[in-house]
């Protein structure tokens, strides 16, 4: 099985030594092969996605990915900014549904900025489509307004698309999902604003004709963002759009403590997928060896799971995640008094000696 890792900027080669430090002790025989991507692309090959880190990761079964970006390449033309890298790979390998579960592990249940009592034991999923929405659709730009109330002055826009595939292939994804868990799917919309998500309820209602097995109810976004700091522990899958998606994927990091913890795939329809923690590449910490690689380990866990066929791996990693959070140890940004405080490379050596 090849295994393509893409560490990229900041603290992605730090964190991405970590995973492939782990997935080495598990005493398989993965073939990985490395590529730079993101500003590390640029700096190489003069492209974020260069052509060959594209081939490695069309040719690999799996990608495990750092994080992109850092501020000497900002004002880059946005063509050629490291995060374009992850665009250009969600797309050429059809990377259409975002696995983002929220997790909180109850000696964490201090880092988080909620109540102890909101948050402990939570255990969400968020499922986000990827590839469409306004973040891709066509027509966009700044031209100038030639209707509405500001004729003849320059406006910026967006277009809003959903087409009945996209729809329908997210929310059987999302239906699947929630059948191995507690069966409950959220689908998150507005509908009663926008025609799109008017389009993506129905949808989504007629597609659980298929599950009747999954309890189905749809959320309004507003509503959502509010439900997911109120009472986070009500929801079991969410499914929604990519702007929606985006939005509150982060929200829910945010409940389990530290974005440092969360974990992400992107896959495709043969569940072929892109690994990488939820975070970005924080040049603020980058090279000080202080960085949380246990969401990258726990992405590595991910493709175990979704794109190896190696389950009983992702549990081993899984359990010696939970085994060093109990033993105390913490990097900076779950640290409380009384852990011990630890290196990014610590906790990656403490998780390798956890597997055994
Ligand atoms: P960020 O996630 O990189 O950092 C936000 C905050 O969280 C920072 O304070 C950072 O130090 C902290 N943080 C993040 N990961 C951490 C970890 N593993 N351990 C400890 N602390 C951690 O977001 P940002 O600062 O908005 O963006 C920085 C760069 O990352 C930008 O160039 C942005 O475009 C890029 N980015 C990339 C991705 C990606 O590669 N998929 C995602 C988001 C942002």
């Amino acid at each position: 099985m090849k295994i393509a890792i893409l560490p990229g900027d900041g603290i992605g080669p730090e964190i991405i030594d970590q995973a492939v430090k782990v997935l080495n002790a598990l005493g398989e025989s993965f073939s990985m092969e490395t590529a730079p991507v993101g500003g590390a692309g640029y700096a190489a090959h003069g492209h974020p996605l260069p052509e060959a880190t594209l081939t490695l990761a069309k040719q690999a079964d799996a990608i495990l990915f750092g994080a992109v970006g850092d501020w000497q390449y900002d004002t880059l033309e946005r063509a050629l900014r490291p995060e374009q890298a992850i665009l250009g790979l969600r797309q050429h390998l059809g990377l259409f549904a975002n696995f983002r579960p929220a997790i909180l592990y109850p000696e964490l249940a201090g880092a988080s900025t909620l109540k102890p009592e909101i948050v402990s034991g939570l255990d969400i999923l968020i499922i986000r489509e990827l590839t469409g929405d306004i973040y891709f659709g066509k027509p966009r730009g700044v031209r100038i307004a030639t209707d509405g109330a500001f004729i003849g002055d320059r406006e910026g826009f967006d277009t809003m698309r959903y087409a009945e595939t996209e729809i329908r292939r997210i929310a059987h994804v999302a239906f699947q999902a929630a059948q191995k868990r507690d069966k409950r799917l959220t689908s998150v919309d507005k509908a009663n604003v926008l025609e799109t998500f008017q389009f993506w309820r129905d949808i989504v209602t007629d597609v659980h004709k298929e599950y009747p097995d999954v309890a189905l109810d749809h959320m309004y976004v507003d509503n959502a963002a509010m439900q997911l700091v109120r009472a986070p522990k009500k929801f079991d899958v969410m499914v929604t759009g990519n702007m929606f998606g985006d939005i509150l994927s982060d929200a829910a990091a945010m409940l389990t403590g530290s974005i440092g913890m969360l974990p992400s795939a992107s896959l495709d329809a043969n569940n072929k997928g892109l690994y990488e923690p939820s975070h970005g590449s924080a040049p603020d910490i980058a090279g000080k060896g202080i960085a949380n690689p246990l969401a990258t380990i726990l992405s590595a866990a991910m493709m175990l799971r979704f794109s190896l066929g190696k389950p009983e791996q992702a549990d081993r990693i899984e359990t010696a995640v939970k085994k060093v959070l109990s033993q105390g140890l913490r990097t900076a940004d779950i640290y409380e008094a009384g852990t011990t405080k630890v290196s990014t490379a610590e906790m990656g050596d403490a998780v390798m000696r956890a597997l055994a």
